[in-house]
């Protein structure tokens, strides 16, 4: 059963006890944690998980105390009440036969909250609060902090910690030059520097015992200016371990670095690397982690003795029976997390519970119950895009009779147009998954069929459920019918061709991808593939040999074969729509690629000569009114509902369902296809 993987799935022993397999869950902070009336759905979360059969998991950030935490009321592993409380969540692993750590991280200088401590006074271009250097004795009061967490997390059944030394927070602050200014014995040269994390995981060691699992989250590559070497990190990881860790996971990354770390377009498995250049400096077991998404990819890893480890955080919200379909020879059944962010990272960051945009059911297992049928009714969904196939495949899970109607040749809708962006290509993935559940659900799939009304109230559907999705919106300017003038669907579907010079009319999620898509040169490396890790690692100023203080390199982008204006009408950041940890990713590549974004924009007409527009400032005042004389207009000005099947349905006294684009084209997008999808289908 287990031949697929034998690396990933070979148990890991720890001397005191067994790990089933080398998956770790690795930490995410999901805003279960926060609050103590929710820790049964955090239970829940997590035995789903355990019964999914990974080896380890560890749980999202707690801080030892309250100038560590996050943000106010943020969790917090700091008296006896709390550790009682999450004996539900120790005991529903334990239960369903899995293991768990729980993560303790001081954020520092990079806590939302006006008590933050650091090594030295200095704030965080991702906080507004600037931290308090503390004292000496200061210090000493964080360690003993952390220890005593430690040791509840113990009483609170868990099977280990693990201490978050990476990612800029507390203890990588304490480690580089750039936070740590410090003159008494915490700082100075890197032995000083180093001492911090020592002296916790030796002191916790000492106070938990030698049965207890201590991971340290080591940070192998800080991505920041004033970040440490690599003879720094070997030194302080070999100390480490003479302090007593059982496991060193990899860190990637502070999260005010400007190289992306987790985002879509980051290649699989793009860090392996740097554990594997680790790898053997000590004895103990290293996990390797970032972007790695499929049990081959792990496998891949591990069999070229680069970790013994792997550990996958997002994959395991995707899909909380990953490692249970990889024994099973199942692999094509894993819903693939796509690195998308928007479900899970994004909703963190807006202080809202994570979840999982391929996913909905990702921690509210408790409330997304997809129970059987109590009647098979006979359901047609209309439209295979995202919103219609999480409908049917969901009602065909609950054992409804489900036929899905698709005007297209292929499932998919709006995602066969994403798949196609360079750096989305795990949107193939979400395509892969749906046709297989389809085929697995016996899912009566009529491609190349476009229903109407009178052929679905013929048929004598039970329900019918419209997710026909959205039609691209012209807008009205003046020239608008010049033959110029494309829409996004006339170059990501019918590859009509495009000139050298463009201008991109719309600013948002779609405008930012054509721009992405017309700014690659195919030749390089072709469509559908992932860039290779060299050249993504050239293109953001990665050095190869991670070497140097952050490893990092001069940026070598890759330049566009077309000049593009990327245009709104908002005097906002162009782009600020964009999600809140991958926006940034795309503005910063499309910047290196030259790209002119232009905002205040009024679009007077388009003509011969090209795009006439004038700019206002942000106080309306008109600055500029010019020419843009380009080859091509490319229209991505947002999409309006289209529903009229609905309308006819519902007239005909049909029992019909509106769901996706379909029903509210505004600030759509695959999260709220897929979740209104599912949650319509589980109410059937
Ligand atoms: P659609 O995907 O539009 O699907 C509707 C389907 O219905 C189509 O397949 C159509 O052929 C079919 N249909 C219509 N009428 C009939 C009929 N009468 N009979 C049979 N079939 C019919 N979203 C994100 O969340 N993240 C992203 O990163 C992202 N990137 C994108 C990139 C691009 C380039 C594009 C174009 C979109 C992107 N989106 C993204 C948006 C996302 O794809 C849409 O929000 C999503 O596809 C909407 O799903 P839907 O099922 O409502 O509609
Ligand atoms: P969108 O995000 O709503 O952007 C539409 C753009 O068109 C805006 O820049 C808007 O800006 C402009 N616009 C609107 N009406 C206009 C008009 N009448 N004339 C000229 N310009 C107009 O929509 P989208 O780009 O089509 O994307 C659709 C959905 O897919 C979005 O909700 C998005 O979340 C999702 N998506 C997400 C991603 C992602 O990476 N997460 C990628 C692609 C798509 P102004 O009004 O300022 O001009
Ligand atoms: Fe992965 Fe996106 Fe789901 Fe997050 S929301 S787990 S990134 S697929």
């Amino acid at each position: 059963m287990t031949q697929a993987y034998p690396h990933l799935l070979k148990p890991l022993d720890l001397g005191f006890t067994e790990l089933k397999n080398r998956v770790l869950m690795g930490s995410m902070h999901t805003g279960l944690e926060d609050r103590f009336w929710n820790i049964h759905k955090f239970a829940r979360y997590f035995a789903e998980r355990a019964e999914g059969g990974v080896g380890l998991m560890v749980t999202g950030g707690y801080s030892p105390n309250l100038v560590g935490q996050l943000a106010p009321l943020s969790s917090t592993m700091n008296n006896r009440a709390t550790a009682l409380l999450h004996r539900h969540v120790t005991g529903a692993v334990h239960e369903a036969g899995g293991k768990i750590c729980l993560q303790l991280l001081h954020a520092g200088r990079y806590g939302y909250q006006p008590l933050i401590v650091s090594a030295s006074a200095t704030k965080a271009p991702i906080s507004p609060f600037k931290a308090r250097a503390l004292s000496t004795k200061g210090v000493e009061r964080q360690i003993n902090d952390f220890v005593d967490a430690a040791k509840l997390a113990k009483f609170a059944g868990y099977d280990g910690v693990e201490v978050m030394g990476s990612e800029g927070y507390f203890i990588n602050q304490f480690l580089c030059e750039r936070t740590n200014k410090r003159t008494d014995k915490w700082g100075g040269p890197y032995e000083n520097r180093m001492r911090l994390p020592v002296e916790i995981v030796r002191r916790m060691r000492e106070a938990v015992g030698p049965e207890f699992i201590i991971i340290y989250r080591l940070s192998m590559l800080d991505l920041v200016e004033g970040g440490q070497t690599w003879d720094q990190i070997v030194t302080l990881g070999k100390a480490i371990e003479q302090a007593g860790a059982t496991i060193i996971n990899t860190g990637i990354g502070w999260h005010e670095a400007r190289v992306p770390t987790i985002v879509t377009s980051v290649p699989r498995g793009g860090f392996a690397d740097v554990t594997a250049k680790f790898y053997g400096e000590v004895d103990i077991p290293i996990c390797t982690t970032n972007r790695i998404n499929t049990p081959e990819k792990g496998e891949d890893i591990l069999a070229a003795g680069k970790a013994d480890m792997v550990s996958m955080a997002r994959p395991l919200l995707a899909d909380s029976e990953f490692v249970r379909k990889a024994e099973q020879g199942r692999a094509d059944e894993i819903n693939t997390c796509i690195a998308c962010n928007q479900a899970c990272l994004d909703h963190v960051f807006q202080a809202k519970r994570a979840s999982c945009l391929v996913n909905p059911r990702a921690c509210h297992e408790t409330e997304l119950v997809l129970t059987v049928a109590p009647v098979v009714r006979r359901v047609a969904v209309v439209g295979a895009g995202p919103a219609g196939l999480a409908a049917a495949t969901t009602a065909a899970k609950r054992g409804h009779n489900v036929t899905l109607f698709e005007a297209d040749d292929k499932i998919g809708g709006q995602f066969n147009y994403a798949k196609r962006i360079p750096g989305k290509e795990e949107f193939y993935e979400t395509l892969r998954y749906f046709q297989r559940q389809i085929e697995l659900l016996e899912i009566d799939l009529r491609l190349n069929t476009r229903v109407d009304a009178q052929q679905l109230t013929e048929d004598g559907f039970d329900d019918v459920i419209i997710a026909t999705g959205v039609k691209p919106r012209t807008p009205n300017i003046d020239g608008i019918d010049h033959p110029k003038v494309l829409g996004y669907l006339d170059v990501l579907r019918h590859n009509k061709p495009v000139g050298q010079s463009v201008a991109v009319i719309g600013a948002g999620g779609i405008g930012f991808d054509v721009s992405e898509f017309l700014t690659h040169d195919f030749s390089h490396h072709l469509e559908g593939e992932q860039v290779s890790v060299a050249d993504w690692q050239a293109e953001w100023g990665v050095n190869p040999e991670f070497e140097g203080p952050g490893g990092l390199a001069e940026r070598k982008p890759t330049s566009s074969p077309r000049k593009i204006y990327l245009m709104q009408r908002k005097s906002g950041k162009v782009g600020g729509g964009l999600g809140k940890t991958s926006g940034w990713v795309h503005r910063n590549s499309l910047k290196h690629r030259d790209v002119d974004m232009l905002r205040g924009c009024s679009y007077e007409r388009i003509d011969d000569e090209g795009l006439h527009i004038s700019i206002k400032d942000k106080d309306g005042k008109l600055t500029e009114s010019k020419v843009l004389n380009v080859d091509n207009v490319i229209i991505c000005a947002g999409q309006e509902p289209f529903r009229a099947l609905y309308d006819q349905l519902a007239g005909a006294g049909v029992r019909a369902h509106l769901i996706g684009g379909a029903d509210v084209a505004e600030e759509l997008d695959a999260k709220r296809a897929i979740r209104q999808g599912t949650e319509v289908a589980a109410g059937l």
